[in-house]
């Protein structure tokens, strides 16, 4: 007999067949109502036991946790809530959990204590949910370049290369960390080490991912990428995931609408694959909402808030029409932001770009043309000599969840800066043999999966949308 998911029994119209389920009890109900679960779906199957009928030693292991095997009819259901229940007829313990010693008891967890238990945490509603949509969501992604003609490109997750100044990166090393051998003047002598240079853990695929769109077109990444930052914020982690696509022949403007169609389609395919997955987090948000001030709470719950990304534009503003709105805002004249904006060419920190998008804006908000002093060297130098074709998508709640831009891909404009910026050529000799041998104008962008997955789920803090989270001081699990 095939093994049914409880997802496929919940839907099935074929009653008063013989199934047998696999899965975990949550709760057991009056000595006779199992709701039984299999990460299938959210829901439970009501499975229902004449107690008269088994052994009382087996019925006592029946706990929270347990992994049971249930043969017996599927019915319909006496009860109120479900279609379906199953009406057991055989039923074995397969793995029994001690209601002494499990931890994910049937009543609410703080998502702190949680955290500390991430290896069981996904047996709760709210992460099982949430993973759920994690798990969909890539897939959207992957099948929304697929279906736009990109290929999937794996850059290298070690990495030689240390001018992408994207964060502090993690040393890949195998030397003796006791006794490096040194070189004659006494510093460490990477020469002797694994690959016989510095190496580290990515923090971008991006210049990799530049080599290969200056070939296959389209192409994008989607893998690990790691940042030795010390910032323990509710925004960041030491190692993400990040998806970049990269693109020839894209201007920063076609940049930006693939972003926001991007964007606009995983969303959506999420809506329509994780609803019932959706209005559980969405009950979930209201719920842990109704004990803040109103002006804490979201504006929207969350799927009207996920439609209204889907249905209306991102707003598009240019760096310099910010400032302007932020230097002449109330916050900023009664002296409310801890970094007072005061003039053209200072970096917008998160207090300013959530003022924009969830204040002055209240949309999603595309920031164009940076200064060129805030942002990385490979970006197109503008004609104006100090901005450059960057662009960040802002969005209420997270902040920054995009960075891109328009690659510089003149490679006299890009030499100078580089030599402006100290930056070793040779270290970049492969990169700059992209703008000697047929170079053309190219675009790409990253987006942080997580931050994609915090706004996707409502959740606030970026530990609870990754299965084991990294971060400073913790590499537990
Ligand atoms: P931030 O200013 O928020 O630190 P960043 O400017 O360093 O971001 P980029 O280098 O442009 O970010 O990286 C591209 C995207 O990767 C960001 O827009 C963000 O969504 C995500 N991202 C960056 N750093 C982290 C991190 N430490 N943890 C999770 N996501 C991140
Ligand atoms: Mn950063």
């Amino acid at each position: 007999m095939r093994l049914a998911t409880i997802k496929e029994l919940l839907s099935s119209k074929n009653l008063l067949q013989e199934i047998t389920v696999k899965g975990w009890v949550r709760t057991f109900r009056s000595n006779r109502f199992i709701a039984l679960n299999d990460g299938s779906t959210l829901n439970t199957i009501q499975c229902v036991v004449d107690f008269e009928n088994f052994d009382e030693d087996v019925l006592k292991k029946v706990n929270t946790g347990a992994a049971l095997k249930i043969t017996g009819t599927l019915v319909e259901s006496q009860g109120r809530g479900q279609s379906v229940e199953i009406q057991v007829t055989a039923l074995e313990v397969l793995g029994v959990a001690d209601p002494e010693e499990y931890p994910i008891q049937p009543k609410k967890h703080s998502l702190e204590f949680l955290r500390e238990k991430a290896h069981l945490r996904i047996r709760t509603n709210t992460f099982a949910a949430i993973m759920r949509v994690r798990s969909t969501l890539a897939f959207a992604i992957h099948n929304y370049f697929r279906e736009n003609g990109f290929n999937y490109f794996h850059a290298p997750i070690i990495t030689g290369s240390d001018a992408e100044g994207a964060g502090e990166m993690f040393r890949v090393t195998t030397l003796d960390e006791k006794k490096p051998p040194l070189t004659e003047d006494g510093a460490v002598n990477y020469k002797e080490d694994f690959f016989g240079k510095e190496t580290n853990l990515t923090v971008s695929g991006q210049l990799e991912a530049e080599a290969y769109a200056m070939a296959l077109g389209k192409v994008y990444t989607f893998g690990p990428t790691f940042r030795a930052e010390n910032s323990n914020t509710s925004r960041h982690l030491a190692e993400f995931w990040m998806v970049e696509p990269e693109m020839a022949f894209f201007d920063l403007d076609a940049n930006m609408d693939l972003a926001e169609d991007f964007i606009k389609n995983v969303i959506s395919y999420t809506l329509t694959h994780c609803q019932e997955d959706l209005e559980f987090l969405e009950n979930r948000l209201l719920d842990e909402e109704k004990s803040k001030p109103q002006a804490q709470r979201s504006a929207m719950p969350l799927i009207e808030k996920l439609k209204f990304v889907v249905d209306n534009n991102f707003k598009r503003v240019s760096y310099t029409e910010a400032i302007e709105i932020l230097k002449n805002c109330k916050p900023n004249k009664k002296k409310q932001f801890q970094y007072p904006i005061e003039e053209w060419g200072t970096d917008l920190q998160s207090e300013h770009e959530r003022y924009l998008v969830e204040k002055h804006f209240n949309c999603p908000v595309i920031l164009f043309d940076y200064p060129a002093k805030i942002k990385a060297f490979y970006m197109r130098l503008n004609e104006d000599g100090k901005t450059v074709r960057a662009m960040d998508i802002l969005f209420p709640g997270i902040g920054e969840i995009v960075g891109g831009s328009q690659r510089e891909e003149r490679l006299d404009v890009l030499k100078e800066k580089i030599k402006e910026l100290d930056i070793d050529e040779k270290e970049l000799w492969w990169y700059l043999d992209l703008r000697k041998f047929g170079t053309a104008e190219h675009s790409g962008f990253g987006l942080g999966f997580e931050r994609l997955v915090l706004f996707a789920t409502g959740m606030g803090n970026i530990r609870d949308v990754i299965p084991f989270p990294r971060t400073p001081q913790n590499a537990e699990f």
